[in-house]
Protein backbone atom coordinates (compact mmCIF):
# COMPACT_ATOMS: atom_id res chain seq x y z
CA UNK A 1 0.00 0.00 0.00
CA UNK A 2 1.32 3.47 -0.81
CA UNK A 3 0.17 7.16 -1.22
CA UNK A 4 1.01 9.82 -2.98
CA UNK A 5 1.86 13.83 -1.72
CA UNK A 6 1.65 16.68 -3.81
CA UNK A 7 2.70 20.15 -3.46
CA UNK A 8 0.05 22.82 -5.22
CA UNK A 9 1.34 23.21 -8.21
CA UNK A 10 1.96 19.62 -9.04
CA UNK A 11 6.35 20.32 -9.50
CA UNK A 12 7.01 17.78 -6.55
CA UNK A 13 5.60 14.52 -5.99
CA UNK A 14 6.18 11.98 -2.92
CA UNK A 15 5.46 8.36 -2.93
CA UNK A 16 4.89 7.47 0.51
CA UNK A 17 5.49 3.36 0.68
CA UNK A 18 2.90 3.15 3.74
CA UNK A 19 -0.63 2.94 4.67
CA UNK A 20 -1.96 6.92 5.39
CA UNK A 21 -1.85 7.52 8.72
CA UNK A 22 -5.09 7.25 10.79
CA UNK A 23 -3.80 9.99 13.31
CA UNK A 24 -2.49 13.23 12.90
CA UNK A 25 -1.34 16.30 15.21
CA UNK A 26 -2.07 19.05 14.51
CA UNK A 27 0.30 21.59 16.09
CA UNK A 28 -0.90 25.21 17.60
CA UNK A 29 3.22 26.34 17.23
CA UNK A 30 3.77 29.61 14.97
CA UNK A 31 4.95 27.60 12.39
CA UNK A 32 2.41 24.45 12.10
CA UNK A 33 -0.30 26.98 12.69
CA UNK A 34 1.11 29.46 10.06
CA UNK A 35 0.88 26.66 7.35
CA UNK A 36 -2.14 24.75 8.91
CA UNK A 37 -0.14 21.50 8.66
CA UNK A 38 -1.61 18.19 9.67
CA UNK A 39 0.87 15.93 10.11
CA UNK A 40 0.86 12.14 10.39
CA UNK A 41 3.64 10.73 10.95
CA UNK A 42 5.73 7.26 8.79
CA UNK A 43 8.71 5.89 8.61
CA UNK A 44 11.75 8.03 6.83
CA UNK A 45 12.44 5.18 4.30
CA UNK A 46 8.88 4.75 3.77
CA UNK A 47 9.03 8.24 1.59
CA UNK A 48 10.52 8.78 -2.12
CA UNK A 49 10.53 11.80 -3.89
CA UNK A 50 9.59 10.89 -7.16
CA UNK A 51 9.09 14.14 -9.16
CA UNK A 52 10.55 17.98 -8.00
CA UNK A 53 13.65 16.77 -6.12
CA UNK A 54 14.81 19.91 -7.98
CA UNK A 55 12.43 22.19 -6.68
CA UNK A 56 12.12 21.52 -3.16
CA UNK A 57 13.68 23.78 -0.75
CA UNK A 58 14.53 23.17 3.37
CA UNK A 59 13.49 25.40 5.64
CA UNK A 60 14.76 24.81 9.67
CA UNK A 61 14.08 26.76 12.53
CA UNK A 62 14.32 26.27 16.06
CA UNK A 63 16.52 23.62 17.28
CA UNK A 64 16.96 23.03 13.13
CA UNK A 65 16.71 19.26 13.49
CA UNK A 66 13.52 19.58 11.53
CA UNK A 67 13.81 19.83 7.82
CA UNK A 68 10.76 21.46 6.49
CA UNK A 69 10.54 20.64 2.78
CA UNK A 70 8.55 22.71 0.53
CA UNK A 71 8.02 23.56 -3.39
CA UNK A 72 10.09 26.27 -4.09
CA UNK A 73 7.40 27.29 -6.85
CA UNK A 74 4.24 27.39 -4.98
CA UNK A 75 5.20 27.34 -1.54
CA UNK A 76 3.66 24.26 -0.28
CA UNK A 77 4.98 21.95 2.18
CA UNK A 78 4.26 18.46 1.09
CA UNK A 79 6.38 16.62 4.24
CA UNK A 80 9.66 17.10 6.53
CA UNK A 81 11.66 15.05 7.65
CA UNK A 82 13.95 14.32 10.95
CA UNK A 83 14.28 12.02 13.63
CA UNK A 84 12.19 10.30 15.95
CA UNK A 85 12.99 9.76 19.66
CA UNK A 86 14.80 6.30 19.12
CA UNK A 87 17.05 8.10 16.78
CA UNK A 88 15.62 6.33 13.50
CA UNK A 89 14.78 8.30 10.54
CA UNK A 90 11.10 9.50 10.04
CA UNK A 91 8.70 11.79 8.02
CA UNK A 92 5.59 13.83 8.72
CA UNK A 93 3.58 13.92 5.77
CA UNK A 94 1.33 17.04 5.23
CA UNK A 95 -1.81 15.28 4.86
CA UNK A 96 -3.48 18.54 3.03
CA UNK A 97 -1.10 17.57 0.18
CA UNK A 98 -2.90 13.69 -0.27
CA UNK A 99 -5.53 13.97 -2.32
CA UNK A 100 -6.83 10.27 -0.80
CA UNK A 101 -6.51 11.42 2.91
CA UNK A 102 -9.98 12.44 4.43
CA UNK A 103 -9.57 14.91 6.94
CA UNK A 104 -12.98 13.94 8.32
CA UNK A 105 -12.70 10.56 9.01
CA UNK A 106 -8.90 10.73 10.57
CA UNK A 107 -8.18 11.11 14.03
CA UNK A 108 -6.74 14.72 14.81
CA UNK A 109 -4.41 14.81 17.74
CA UNK A 110 -4.15 18.39 18.73
CA UNK A 111 -0.44 18.71 20.49
CA UNK A 112 0.49 22.07 22.46
CA UNK A 113 3.59 22.79 20.84
CA UNK A 114 3.57 26.62 21.29
CA UNK A 115 4.09 25.88 25.20
CA UNK A 116 7.10 24.04 24.68
ZN1 LIG B 1 4.63 23.39 -6.09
Amino acid sequence: MSFEANCHCGAVSVTVDAEIPGKAVMCNCSHCSIKSLVLGAVPGSAVSVNRGEDQLETYQFNRHVIDHRFCKNCGVQPFAQGKGPDGSSMAMINLRCVPEADLETIEIVHYDGASL
